[in-house]
């Protein structure tokens, strides 16, 4: 359900398809797994 209906922004990284990530006092930005780096789902 819900998969073939238009795609709305990633709820996981609100649509920007990146999560960021604190190590070591430093930002690392990677690919959301939620939409793999698109933003949509
Ligand atoms: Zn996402």
């Amino acid at each position: 359900m819900g998969k073939h209906s238009k795609p709305v922004d990633c709820s996981m990284c609100n649509g920007t398809g990146k999560q960021t990530y604190n190590v070591d006092n430093k930002t690392e930005q990677r690919n959301c797994p939620g939409c793999h780096g698109t933003g949509k789902v």
